[in-house]
């Protein structure tokens, strides 16, 4: 969710750990699930108000092995995003999401969603050149285990669900065409999956998208055809797949169709963050049925296409659009669901 005002204001004017900090990121916490319970969201996040600077190097932010020159996200807005380069071993993360989930307990009345970064996008800061005494084999050892440790701690912190953001799949089909890097990515990441039982990895989820920061995205040109057949071999239980912003929506559902397993749900983007339009209830509502047609309906979920702030300077859209765009989501949900005869 966009950051209220003041915190965006206080970040950009101090350091990210200040602990005067603190009180501006509970406000913003308990704000956003009080209006997201609102919408009537039977499952609401914290909105990842804390995770500054974004989904993508929360856990890593301000570790001392690391430098600021590492992989670049580049957006079709003309500009780039960078995470860390890590300059020696071991690899450990600084902070786990779990403690995000530590204070929207206090305040949620619902279940929580809680969204991780995935191995795969933290596997991009080990320089191509290698680290002196720190193999890269060493490092994937450090970072599966670190990952693991992530989404046990929130599992035990009562997360109804564990979301991996896994946005640098369909990016990765840019990046390499041939898609052995996109291969590489699923590898690792069902190395980490494999770690937990069947029963958890019906709690877990990834969300696939293609990136949406300022209003714009780092790889929507790539063909969901490239990226859906090796999505759906992940050893998840749910996928979160923007749709809602899709030239060709019903193209996509039928490869969800033929790649989707018994066993996995797919929540379907209903609304589109990049587009500054409110969606109406009956939009959302028939984007539904168009979804219902092709993925069976207990198999079938809706979601945003995607965060609507994931970088925390992003202010091109407001928390009231956000907000509206999801109580549409909800709304449209629940009409569909009723007709369809669905449990939501
Ligand atoms: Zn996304």
């Amino acid at each position: 969710m966009p950051r209220p005002a003041a915190l965006i204001d206080a970040v950009a004017h101090g350091d990210s750990d200040d602990p005067r900090l603190d009180s501006l990121y509970v406000d913003a916490i308990r704000d956003t699930i009080e209006r997201f319970e609102a919408t009537g969201s039977p499952v609401i996040t914290d909105g990842e108000q804390r995770k500054y600077h974004n989904f993508w190097t929360y856990s890593v932010h301000g570790l001392p092995n690391t430098a600021p020159d590492g992989f670049k996200i580049p957006f079709t807005a003309g500009h780039t995003r960078r995470m860390p380069r890590l300059t020696s071993g071991p690899f450990r993360y600084k902070r786990y999401a779990d403690s995000y989930l530590d204070v929207a307990k206090r305040y949620a009345h619902v279940p929580i969603k809680q969204a991780v970064i995935s191995p795969s996008a933290l596997s991009l800061m080990y320089p191509a050149d290698g680290i002196p005494g720190y193999s890269r084999e060493q490092f994937i050892d450090d970072l599966l285990s670190e990952h693991e440790t992530e989404i046990r701690r929130c599992f035990q912190k009562g997360a109804y669900k564990v979301q991996i953001d896994f946005t640098e799949g369909r990016l990765a089909m840019k990046i390499d065409p041939s898609g052995h890097l996109l291969n590489s990515f699923i590898d690792l990441n069902n190395l980490a999956l494999a770690r937990f039982s069947p029963e958890d990895r019906q709690r877990i989820g990834v969300h696939t998208c293609p990136g949406g920061d300022r209003d714009s995205t780092h790889s929507t040109d790539v063909d969901y055809a490239e990226l859906l057949p090796s999505l759906f071999q992940l050893k998840a239980g749910n996928f979160y797949v923007a749709l809602a912003g899709e030239r060709d929506r019903i193209q996509v559902l039928r490869i969800i169709r033929h790649y989707m397993k018994p066993d996995q749900r797919v929540f379907v983007g209903v609304v589109a963050p990049i587009d500054p339009r409110i969606e109406t209830p009956e939009e959302v509502r028939d984007r539904v049925f168009e979804a219902a047609e092709y993925i069976p309906i207990p198999q079938l979920g809706t979601t945003d296409d995607c965060g609507f702030s994931p970088f925390s300077d992003d202010i091109s859209t407001s928390r009231d659009t956000a907000f509206a765009k999801i109580r549409a989501r909800v709304a449209g949900t629940g009409l569909a669901s009723r007709i369809l005869g669905a449990d939501q």
